[in-house]
């Protein structure tokens, strides 16, 4: 029998505000435990919380980034439940009414594109911290985190394949990056992701039993989770049994998962509607502001590229994945305007490999856009060969000295001079007797051979097509 997976993702994004969502405690990642907390996030009587506006902002904007429909007046509510990373007893959310609902994003898969709904996105609180030491028997509370703001982004159960959750969690935290929102750092919890995963017969209308994956740190393990669940449902289905709803841990040293909790011991959150804080109410003018000036968005972003710069769509795709990337190709172009696709070449293949080798971001690329258009400059103007143009480049990631001064202390210049090259030539072919022979007696393909040698001899730096021109000149005569 052959089955379809079924996928939906609840997404948790970290909001980069400088302060808590309810009070005006630091958000900075990595202090000491504990010091950035105050009554209102720790949970104190009698203290009322405060909506962050930043908070909405922050969640209009992704709202409008996926054409999610605004809610003019939305709620937070109570959920309720028992943890010691919760001193309230209650984590602040929406639920009933959230901010925005019904949106969607494109993504491309198999070179078509899908596109996924998302049901909702609401606003949130994060919980505190848990801190275990394996050599004591207790353990230890940081609320740094309590009252961080969040964002949860809800799918629709539209997605078919792991491949596809991890192009819909990529686009989603381009997204997020590019409207500045979340940094979408996925170990350090900045971007979580619980993946839902079922299957049915294929043609089937009905979806099949679920279950909740949880503990998906990466995007590899959110798309090993998610292959290694549907092959788990396949064979309990095939060998006659019956999915579960349960919620299911990802162990990623075992490359399995383990049973947290099933439906029976769900929790029931008792939700209601938080009565310390007002009912949000959203005015449409506001909303027009944040939509006039939101940025231009990756899908938008990679139109352009293959419109204005006559890059393959592949070559946009990836120079938009990111907005820092894509800034990087433009500022490199503008430049160097000659042959924005011989930019997106040399940034595909040399810098990206670069930055991979050395664990870098663009942001930390030893090479600067305007050192890259130089450089194709320097090609371009017959200064350098394309060939000794990869020996630059390294010798610019290693020393960060501008290409020109790279070419003068090295001596790389290309050979441009007739006679110079004329007498290589000449040497080569009589070095070479029998090889031009053939080649006057019709084997066209050694005259490869001879460009070959010529290239040799100038270890590089001869001018490609004055050696063409001359060797045919030459080897003709
Ligand atoms: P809960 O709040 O209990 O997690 P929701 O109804 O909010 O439940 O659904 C959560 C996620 O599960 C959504 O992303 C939704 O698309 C997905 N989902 C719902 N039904 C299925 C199903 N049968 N198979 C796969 N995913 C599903
Ligand atoms: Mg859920
Ligand atoms: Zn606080």
């Amino acid at each position: 029998m052959e089955f379809e997976p079924v996928i939906g993702l609840e997404v948790h994004a970290q909001l980069s505000t400088t302060s808590k969502i309810f009070c005006g405690c630091s958000t900075a990642f990595g202090a000491a435990p504990n010091t950035h907390a105050c009554p209102i996030c720790l949970g104190m009587p009698g203290v009322l919380p405060v909506l962050n506006r930043k908070v909405v902002e922050y969640a209009l904007r992704m709202a409008l980034a996926t054409h999610c429909q605004i809610a003019g007046h939305s709620q937070f509510a109570r959920k309720n439940y028992f943890y010691p990373d919760l001193p309230k007893g209650y984590q602040i959310s929406q639920y009933e009414l959230p901010i925005a609902q019904r949106g969607y994003i494109d993504i491309e898969i198999e070179n078509t594109v899908k596109r996924i709904g998302i049901t909702r996105i609401h606003m949130e609180e994060d919980a505190g911290k848990l801190l275990h030491d394996p050599t004591q028997s207790f353990s230890r509370v940081d609320l740094n985190r309590t009252g961080v703001p969040l964002i949860e982004i809800v799918s629709e159960p539209d997605i078919r394949s792991a491949e596809a959750a991890g192009a819909y969690l990529r686009k989603l935290r381009a997204i997020l990056r590019y409207l500045k929102i979340c940094d979408g750092n996925m170990e350090e919890g900045s971007f979580r992701c619980d993946a839902n995963v079922s299957i049915r017969p294929h043609g089937a209308s009905a979806f099949g039993t679920r279950t909740e994956l949880k503990n998906l740190n990466s995007f590899k393990h959110v798309e090993k989770a998610i292959l290694y669940e549907i092959q788990r449902q396949k064979e309990v289905i095939m060998d006659g049994g019956q999915i579960v709803q349960e919620t299911l841990l990802w162990n990623p040293d075992k490359g399995q998962t383990t049973s947290m909790r099933s439906k029976e011991e769900a929790h029931d959150y008792r939700y209601f509607p938080d009565p310390d804080l007002l009912p949000l109410t959203i005015d449409d003018a506001w909303v027009e502001d944040i939509r006039k000036n939101l940025p231009e968005l990756p899908d938008a972003k990679c139109e352009r590229f293959i419109g204005a710069y006559g890059l393959p769509a592949y070559d946009a795709e990836v120079l938009t994945s990111s907005r820092e990337l894509a800034d990087y190709f433009e500022t490199s172009v503008s430049a160097h305007p000659n042959n924005p696709k011989q930019t997106s070449n040399w940034i595909m293949g040399s810098l990206l490999a670069l930055l991979n080798t050395e664990g870098k971001d663009i942001g930390q690329s030893p090479v600067s856009p305007g050192a890259l258009a130089a450089l194709l400059k320097l090609v371009d103007d017959g200064i350098i060969s394309g060939k000794i143009a990869k020996t630059v480049f390294d010798e610019m990631a290693k020393t960060g000295k501008p290409p020109e001064v790279i070419v003068q202390e090295k001596g790389l210049m290309q050979v441009s001079d007739t006679s110079a090259l004329e007498q290589v030539a000449h040497q080569i072919i009589a070095r070479y007797p029998k090889e031009a022979a053939d080649y006057r007696g019709g084997k066209e393909k050694v005259f490869g051979f001879f460009i070959g040698q010529v290239m040799k001899e100038t270890r590089g730096k001869a001018n490609p097509q004055m050696v063409n021109d001359i060797l045919k000149r030459q080897l003709g005569a």
